[in-house]
């Protein structure tokens, strides 16, 4: 049977040194969010990293723009937290309504507050194999669920489903760099084949957003499976009304693999962690900053 790769109990080891860290602090982290438009699951997610902030001792400042703000005012409030001191992190959730504006108003947040990792900056040092940026939420949060278990990355083919900013593209950069060492193969829509790419894989990563897109035939025999995919549906015999699904089709796949996360519970908990863990690098580097010397003192 495959080892159930759980985020839940990993998360709340990360959150309670992140608590630990927070409480010695003399004054505690604050992550400024910008949310624009109605989605109501932007509006979940928003919930969430404000609840799990709370929890940890960070505070949180939330600003929900209309779906028909503009470049101009998104632009404003961005500059606005990046000079002020008391903002550590900003966040501006994702998708925006308009999704043409996301390389401008991602490139608007000062790379030192960039919580998400998505600053051109960021993604140039992780490109790089500085790991002094800061590295965006669920490829960490996934790196560190791998160390939990222990399941092996130096070496092994790593095949990852989906190339997007946020999670395939940053995860592919991680996963190969010096001293992870993993031999990566980055899949996307247009990729031939991939079935047999995938079977390929010692650790098969999707986060593409496709329910059921993996099935048995796509894994070889005691391969790592991790589902990033989020899918939901209406499900009125679900709490909530609502229920979740990932990339991958589980049932048929889990008992191939040596080693699966389940959805819920598996990559959603550590990519929340791993911010919160951001938004605390961000303001003991700040702080760091603060007590060096000026050039030209
Ligand atoms: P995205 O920006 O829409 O990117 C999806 C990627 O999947 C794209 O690279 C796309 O290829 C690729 N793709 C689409 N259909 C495909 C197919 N049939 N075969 C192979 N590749 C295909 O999505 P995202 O923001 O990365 O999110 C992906 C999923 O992860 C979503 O379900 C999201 O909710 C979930 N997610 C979960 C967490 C978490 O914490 N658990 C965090 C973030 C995201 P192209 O580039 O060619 O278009």
């Amino acid at each position: 049977m495959a080892v159930l790769l759980k985020g839940e109990p990993v998360a709340a080891a990360l959150r309670k040194k992140i608590r630990a860290e927070v409480s010695a602090l003399a004054r505690p982290p604050r992550l400024a969010i910008l949310m624009a438009g109605e989605s109501a699951a932007s509006r979940r997610y928003v919930e969430r990293k404000c609840d799990a902030a709370a929890e940890v001792g960070i505070g949180t400042e939330l600003c929900a723009l209309p779906a028909g703000a503009g470049r101009r005012e998104i632009l404003q409030l961005l500059n606005h937290w990046n000079e002020d001191d008391s903002i550590d992190g900003v966040l501006v959730q994702a998708p925006l309504p308009d999704r043409s504006l996301e390389d401008e108003v991602f490139g608007a947040v000062d790379p030192a507050k960039d919580v998400d990792g998505f600053h051109p900056h960021n993604v140039g040092l992780l490109a790089l194999g500085q790991k002094d940026g800061l590295i965006p939420c669920t490829p960490k949060g996934i790196l560190y669920l791998l160390e939990a278990y222990g399941i092996p990355i130096a070496g092994r083919r790593i095949v990852i489903i989906g190339r997007s900013r946020i999670v395939g593209l940053p995860l592919a950069l991680l996963l190969q760099s010096r001293g992870l060492d993993g031999t990566v193969t980055l899949c996307h829509s247009r990729t031939a084949h991939l079935r047999e790419i995938a079977r390929e894989a010692d650790l098969l990563i999707s986060a593409v957003g496709s329910p059921n897109l993996v099935r048995a035939g796509w894994i070889r025999e005691g391969a790592t499976v991790v589902d990033v995919g989020q899918n939901f549906f209406s499900d009125p015999s679900s709490v909530g009304g609502r229920r979740l699904l990932g990339d991958v089709d589980f049932s048929v796949v889990a008992p191939h693999c040596g080693a699966i996360t389940p959805v819920p519970g598996g990559v959603g908990p550590m990519t929340v962690a791993s911010l919160l863990e951001n938004v605390l690098l961000a303001r003991q580097r700040g702080a760091a900053k603060s007590l060096q010397p000026s050039a030209d003192a």
